[in-house]
Parts: C-alpha cells; structure tokens; sequence
C-alpha cells in the first residue's frame, strides 16, 4: 500500500500539474484545485462556528469587521465576499481559510491593542490564503506521513479522517488534536504580503513591529499559528523594519481614501 501511495504521488508530481510559484518566487506544489481547496475552507470554517463560542458583543464584532473589511477591500480579487466570525476565547490566535473565511479570537484583542495592529494579524492571515500556503500544506499533509495514515483511515484502519486532515493542514489543529505549523519561509511570505496589505488600506505599517514585539512579551500563551517559533519574533521584527520604507509610501497614498477608522471597542 505504502509503495502503491508513493507511485500515486509520484505520478501527481510527474504530470506537471503541481508545479507551481509562489508571489515572492518559492516552487510550491499544489495538488488541489482552488474550487477544492475553497470547500474545504468552507466546511471547515462552518464545523469552527459549530464548535467554537461566537461573541455577541456588537462593538467588539463591528470593530472587528470594521478591520477586515478594510483589508480584505484592497485585495485583487473583489469577487469574494469574505465572512468575518469573532470567537469568544481566550486563545491569542486568528486565521483565515480558503473560500474566504476569517476568524479571530477575542484574546488577540488584547494582544493586537489598536486596528493597526489588528490590521498586521489579518493582513498576515489573508496572505496566507492568498498565496495558497493552505493548499501547500494540505498537499504536504497528503504527501508525508499524514497521507500513510490517511491511506490507512481509507482502508478502514481508523485513524485521521479527510476532515481531521485538512484541518490541521489549515492551522485549525487544535480542533483536531494535532498542528501543522506553517514553515518559515510561508511565514515570511505572509509577512511581507501582509505588511503591504495593511498599508494599502491605510494601516500604519510602523504597528506590525509593536504588535510582534506585544506578541513576543505574551510569551507561551499564542495560538498554534501565531505561535510558530519560525522566524523568531526579532527575525520578523527585523524583516518588517527593513520593510517599512517599501510600504510607507503605500500608506501615504492611502490617506484620504479610508472612510472608516474602525475605533476599537472599549
Ligand atoms: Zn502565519
């Protein structure tokens, strides 16, 4: 079986149709399709609002919405309409699927201490669905040790299910009992992808260096995603300083066209 799943990938591979690049140039092998990876988006946020408390707290949702809003506005592809969802949780965490989907956690908020610093999550999020890290990482997921033991769920061995799979794969890990935390280089390219996000709807780019320095003060306490220990919060810190003068003047140009400051909730 384990030979058969090889050769299966192999021919995957072989065929061409998995080669593909990601926005700062890295070779990235994608095995869905985006209509594939966007359901998965879909069912996974929907079982998230299943299990997870969703806060009724109106200002602090608005303030929320208000935020990505904003960002999700200045992305290229206006055709989705993305769903914003504030969990009531304590976990400084948030995320954003395939299919348009984002979640934040109400503990964030304390780390994240004004919209520009918000702003820096959901941008971060955001690239990470914009330059398909999450199919990457469920196509790794298949291709490794998580696709043996999907194998042997398929083969009634219990075990991981399709859904556990790709959850983890999503960063939703802690749903299911187990995190595939995204790579450095994924996490760089989120960065700096969302950095430019966030100036251009007229976030001061300066916050995203407070807001990891915050993050790194919060110590243990993240969640899963933001807690990846690669980069390092200085490596970040650093690469997000040497990047302010690439997008101070997307920030500049943005002024006078934001409508909404997105005041936070007290
Ligand atoms: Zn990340």
């Amino acid at each position: 079986m384990k030979s058969l799943f090889i050769l299966l990938i192999s021919v995957f591979i072989a065929s061409g149709c998995a080669t593909h690049q990601s926005p700062t140039g890295r070779g990235q092998v994608l095995l869905f399709s985006s209509q594939e990876i966007n359901q998965m988006g879909e069912q996974s946020f929907a079982q998230m609002k299943q299990q997870e408390k969703i806060s009724r707290d109106k200002k602090l949702v608005s303030y929320v919405d208000c935020v990505a809003k904003r960002v999700t506005a200045v992305l290229p592809d206006q055709s989705v309409n993305w769903e914003v969802v504030v969990f009531d949780s304590q976990q400084v965490n948030a995320f954003a699927l395939p299919g348009g989907y984002i979640g934040v956690y109400t503990g964030l908020l304390k780390v994240a201490e004004n919209a520009d610093q918000l702003a820096t999550v959901i941008g971060h999020e955001v690239a990470h669905v914009l330059a398909n890290h999450s199919n990457e990482q469920v196509s790794r997921a298949q291709m490794t040790g998580m696709g043996m033991q999907l194998a042997d769920a398929a083969l009634g061995a219990g075990g991981v299910s399709n859904k556990d799979l790709y959850m983890a794969a999503l960063g939703l890990g802690t749903q299911v009992g187990f995190i595939l935390p995204y790579g450095r280089e994924q996490e760089s390219e989120a960065d700096v992808m969302g950095v430019e996000l966030m100036a251009r709807a007229g976030f001061d780019p300066n916050q995203s260096m407070q807001l990891w320095l915050n993050m790194a003060k919060q110590g243990g306490d993240q969640g899963p995603e933001l807690l990846s220990t690669h980069p390092s919060h200085s490596h970040r810190i650093n690469d997000l300083t040497k990047m302010q003068a690439q997008v101070m003047p997307l920030y500049q140009a943005s002024k006078g066209k934001v409508q909404n400051s997105c005041q936070k909730a007290k």
